[in-house]
């Protein structure tokens, strides 16, 4: 096959265009790099199958030749990404998915667009069903992203209904693994990188809010399920291990030998900040045949491996 992959510079995308390439395919990855780097994807330029395009997809893009499925994982995802991005942020949910629709209708390709548990805001069902509506509260900050992400769900159903595209929407739980950004302000790299520097771990609010974590490689094979299927509605993937923020920086700094605890902190960030998050992975065991593999200390060693590396490299660069 020969895939578009849109964000293909970020840190999911440079996952799943290692995984396609890997598997024998041609793919194309897209970005703007307005939260990517082109470090993560400089590995792929060895390959003769790999190649990359420099482009905003809130502008109407064409590419040459077939291609046979659309994958778009463009957009800000960190709250403090798009906590400062918020324009940007709502261009692209909108924008950026009619744009990339469109080329996908006009190359007969499938279409997957990379959505999330955030549809589901301040759950008031657990764990999330695909079923459950979301409780979004539609002028919060983090609306920017939620109702993105929610109109581009509307926009691939009608694209679906109206012209028959063959789309597919996952909704993404957090997940983590090397190449997150050590700055990205997601509770990942801030643990890791605190612990590895010494330090107490920033907790937010009281620590009693709950995140189920998944490692990107498992994410990354959800998704090429997914676009391989013939299943058009919503399905989460996510890894239904639930703790909470106390319990998981109580993991990061065992498995890090920090002694430097955890500090509270109040953040901006604790505005319409979810309070409970888990999947119910019913439906992608069902359609899908899948399931998380990775555990937290295995994941985790890995990404810490992998922050450990990037911060020499910061102290040496
Ligand atoms: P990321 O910020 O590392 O990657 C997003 C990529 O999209 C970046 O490379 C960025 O430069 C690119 N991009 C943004 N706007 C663009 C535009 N207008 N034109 C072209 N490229 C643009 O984030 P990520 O964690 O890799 O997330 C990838 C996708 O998965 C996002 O759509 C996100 O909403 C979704 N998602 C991720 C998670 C997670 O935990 N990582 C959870 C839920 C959903
Ligand atoms: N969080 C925290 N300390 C940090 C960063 C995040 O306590 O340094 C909390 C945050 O308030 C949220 C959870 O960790 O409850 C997950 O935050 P993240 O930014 O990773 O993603 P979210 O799930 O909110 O999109």
């Amino acid at each position: 096959m020969r895939i578009l992959i849109a964000g293909g510079a970020g840190f999911v995308g440079s996952h799943l265009c290692e995984r396609y390439l890997a598997d024998g395919h041609t793919v194309i990855a897209v970005d703007n790099f307005i939260t990517g780097a082109a470090k993560n994807i400089d590995h792929l330029y060895t390959n003769p199958n790999f190649s990359f395009i420099e482009q905003d997809i809130t502008v109407p893009f064409d590419v040459e030749g077939s291609i046979d499925a659309v994958l778009n994982l463009a957009s800000p995802a960190s709250p403090i990404d798009y906590l400062e991005l918020p324009l940007e942020t709502l261009k692209v949910g909108s924008y950026g998915t009619h744009n990339t629709l469109d080329l996908a209708r006009e190359k007969g390709a499938a279409y997957l667009l990379a959505s999330t548990s955030e549809v589901y805001g301040d759950p008031l069902q657990h764990p999330q069903q695909e079923s459950y509506f979301g409780n979004v509260n539609p002028i919060g900050v983090r609306s920017v992203y939620d109702e993105a992400k929610r109109y581009a769900e509307a926009t691939v159903m009608a694209y679906h209904r109206v012209y028959g595209l063959n789309t597919h929407i996952v909704r993404i739980f957090n997940t983590y693994g090397p190449r997150m950004r050590l700055n990205d302000g997601r509770v990942v790299p801030n643990f890791v990188d605190q612990a590895l520097r010494g330090e107490p771990l920033t907790v937010y609010g009281d620590g009693q809010q709950t995140r189920s974590f998944q490692y990107v490689s498992d994410l990354v094979d959800g998704l090429v399920r997914l676009v391989a299927s013939d299943y058009h509605e919503p399905v989460n993937i996510g890894n239904p291990v639930e703790l909470t923020i106390l319990q998981f920086a109580e993991v990061v700094n065992q498995l890090t030998d920090n002694p430097a605890g955890i500090v509270y902190k109040s953040s901006l960030r604790i505005s319409d900040d979810p309070q409970i998050r888990k999947p119910d992975i019913t439906r992608a065991r069902e359609v899908l045949g899948w399931q998380p593999r990775v555990d937290l200390a295995e994941g985790l060693q890995r990404t810490i491996d992998y922050f450990q590396r990037e911060q020499t490299r910061g102290l040496q660069g």
